[in-house]
């Protein structure tokens, strides 16, 4: 099943999505059939089924917090001038950082290299601590796509990640999530205008989706709706000012965003 939440006038639901296209996208024939209350747990679709025209699609899910890991691809650590840690290497985004499919990413005036890393997102289905790998798909509602996007010069001058992470709109997730994926074997991807600049198989990952459920829930409790970002291939590339970003994994979807100089629009100035 894929799973979405979506604006229909004023009201917000998650839903079932069907139709996407073959490149994982919204096409004439996608629909969504709400969902009732929501997805963790028994699903139950309520009896309404609406063109996918009809909505806005938001980010999936809401997170408590979202847990990234850092250099869990081998060539992205080489790339960043390190290797890969002995143990998976935490940090968070804040879930004030996350946007939805067509949101704009909005460039700090602070940093000059705003770069993307696209990466597979696990969306945990219920709350759980210290849960072996063995069982780690217990736990796991299904999968998304995120974007983890980081100002890279705020990371190196920083010491921590926290604002290099953390600005408003650095977290694009979606379009929504498969609760079907096998997270083993998937090609991610990330483009900017088209053009190709990362493609990986989460095969290479250096410790998989079951080993991180294992480190992070040993770690922290983890609620319905929290995300672990599972790290980013070679190919980072910085995003600038009228940019369109796509970041995906196939047998998911496409995440598409477009990028924006901070113009002080913002409504919380
Ligand atoms: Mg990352």
């Amino acid at each position: 099943m894929l799973i979405c939440r979506v604006a229909l006038g004023d009201h917000v639901s998650f839903a079932a999505v069907e139709g996407i296209t073959d490149e994982g996208k919204v096409g004439v024939d996608t629909s969504v059939t709400l969902i009732e209350a929501h997805p963790f747990g028994d699903i139950t679709l309520a009896d309404r089924q609406v063109s996918a025209n009809r909505v806005r699609f938001l980010p999936p899910m809401l997170p408590s917090k979202i847990v990234a890991v850092g250099k869990n691809y081998a060539d992205h650590a080489v790339e960043m001038g390190g290797q890969v840690p002995a143990e998976p290497m935490l940090f968070f985004k804040p879930n004030t950082s996350v946007i939805g499919p067509g949101a704009p990413i909005v460039l700090p005036a602070t940093s000059a290299q705003v770069e993307m890393e696209a990466e597979l997102a696990i969306v945990i289905g219920r709350m759980c601590r210290h849960v072996p790998a063995e069982s780690a798909a217990d736990v796991i509602l299904g999968y998304t796509v995120a974007n983890d996007v980081t100002a890279r010069d705020h990371q190196r001058s920083d010491g921590q990640w926290a604002r290099a992470k953390g600005y408003d709109t650095f977290c694009p997730l979606g379009p929504w999530i498969n609760t079907d994926l096998d997270p083993t074997n998937a090609v991610l991807w990330g483009a900017i205008n088209g053009e190709q600049t990362q493609r990986a198989n989460t095969s290479s990952m250096v410790n998989n989706v079951a080993e991180l459920v294992e480190f992070v829930s040993g770690v922290m409790t983890l609620l319905p709706g929290d995300v672990i970002l599972t790290g980013t291939p070679a190919g980072v590339t910085a995003l600038a000012d009228g940019d369109e970003v796509t970041v995906a994994v196939d047998g998911i979807g496409q995440l598409s965003n477009p990028v924006a100089a901070d113009n002080g629009a913002s409504p919380w100035r």
